[in-house]
């Protein structure tokens, strides 16, 4: 039988959840739904001066905007709680005596330092960059080349990184430790002290490294970027969530666009590369609109919503029906939220119209033929797409006339612009009474 897989995301909450720890996050949470197993977030906050509450409220209000669920948690308390480190000090100070008794730690300048012994092989098989294998007289090393023992706990009492996150991980069970490739370099100095301690060590899967376009390592800029700005920026988390889950993984069946259901269906965590993952904005937007052509009409929506009102649009007067209908009409146009809230605004106001489209737009010499089809479009009883089109057809083949010639003008009316979908689909969704009022206006009714 195999065991339940015990993984967690382990951020320090010394800044919001950003592009790398979304990343690092959500391959944890795949490898947990993936295999059944049990998801923990830990808030790594030794450092006192630069940790907050805020920061931790805002990671995990962004792992929440992912749709990033976990089983175990500060707020969540488990079987191995509590879920903070600042709040797991007795432990350390237990196991660092343990050490200290053993004489594999000592003491200098209030600090502990565990010695680092000589002429020992460290290997571990990493799932994602296989086997590796360290002398540890090269595991931590001082600019000379010489051993460098290991400080275990501050003067002020509280204990590293190195150790806490050995500590923690063997306390809470935890049998896959997956981050990022920044940690390949801490994983034999945490063996190390797994073996002093006789601990088991869990299996490690470190993620490759994700590169700006330029390929580059991401600057701070790029990578600072936190998840919510994303949302500001037009991206839905299912987009975010698509496209992070690409850096560096893919289904073997080579699908692109996926749902969170077929992600956990398809991953593997040994399908994962350590190929550097690059940073595409192209992609995502790509990535994004797929994902809004797939989402629930009346999802998609709620969160379109808060678009048009930045816009200055008032949607008290639609019904949701509507709304959604209209973004059904949209066909797919746009690839961020805000771009599909502004390239549907005519949907909404008719002011969006007359600021873009101005009554002398029209050609004179073409008005009288104009008014004609349009008094006698707006008679046919059915004000459907199709039976628009039907009639447009016949009409201009008796008068002449083109499909340019009077569809053009007409999208510019309804709309106040040049691209748009279908013009009789939008007519139609604007309904005929709107219709003849836009068409009024320009007097061309
Ligand atoms: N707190 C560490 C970080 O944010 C966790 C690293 C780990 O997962 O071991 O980088």
């Amino acid at each position: 039988m195999s065991e339940n897989i015990r993984v967690r995301f382990a951020p320090s909450p010394t800044g919001a959840l950003h592009i790398g720890g979304a990343h690092t996050a959500l391959f944890n949470w795949l490898c947990a739904r993936h295999t059944g197993g049990t998801f923990i977030l830990r808030i790594e906050d030794t450092d006192r001066e630069r940790s907050t509450p805020e920061y931790e409220q805002s990671i995990m209000d962004g792992m929440r905007w992912m749709g990033l669920d976990w089983d175990e948690g500060p707020d969540k308390p488990g079987q191995f709680g509590p879920y903070r480190q600042s709040e797991r000090m007795e432990s350390y100070t237990k196991y660092a005596n343990q050490l200290l008794d053993a004489g594999l730690a000592y003491k200098d300048n209030g600090a502990v330092l565990f010695k680092v012994p000589s002429g020992k092989i460290v290997t571990f098989d990493d799932e994602v960059y296989g086997h590796i294998e360290v002398l540890s007289d090269n595991a931590s090393v001082n600019q000379d080349g010489t051993i460098k023992d290991i400080v275990i706990i501050k003067r002020d009492g509280m204990p590293t990184y190195n150790f806490a996150v050995v500590i923690d991980d063997f306390t809470m069970n935890i049998n896959m430790v997956i981050r990022g490739e920044d940690h390949i370099i801490n994983t034999p100095k945490q063996l190390l002290i797994y073996h002093a301690l006789g601990f088991k060590p869990p299996k490690f899967a470190h993620l490759p490294m994700i590169l700006g376009k330029d390929k580059k390592k991401l600057s701070k800029r790029q990578g600072a970027t936190s998840v919510f700005e994303y949302n500001d920026l037009g991206y839905l988390p299912d987009g975010v969530f698509n496209f992070l889950a690409l850096l560096g993984w893919s289904p073997k069946n080579g699908q692109e666009v996926f749902t969170r259901e077929e992600a956990v269906k398809l991953f593997e965590i040994g399908s994962v590369t350590k190929k550097p993952a690059v940073l595409d904005m192209d992609k995502l937007n790509h990535i994004n609109q797929e994902q809004m052509k797939i989402m629930d009409p009346y999802k998609l929506l709620e969160i379109i919503k808060p678009f048009w009102r930045g816009l200055g649009l008032n949607i008290t007067a639609c019904s949701d029906d509507y709304l959604a209908s209209s973004l059904q009409t949209m066909g797919g146009r746009g690839q961020t939220t805000m771009q599909l809230a502004e390239y549907s605004d005519y949907f909404i106001s008719f002011d969006a119209v007359k600021e873009r489209y101005k009554a002398d737009d029209i050609n004179e010499e073409r008005r009288p033929a104009l008014k004609k089809f349009y008094s006698e479009l707006l008679g046919t009883s059915e004000f459907t797409p199709e039976a628009m089109e039907s009639f447009t057809r016949s009409w201009i083949e008796t008068n002449e006339s083109s499909m340019k010639e009077v569809a053009l003008p007409l999208r510019w009316v309804l709309t106040g612009r040049k691209v748009s979908p279908g013009v009789f689909e939008v007519a139609a969704q604007l309904g005929k009474e709107e219709c003849c009022r836009r068409l009024e206006y320009y007097n061309l009714i």
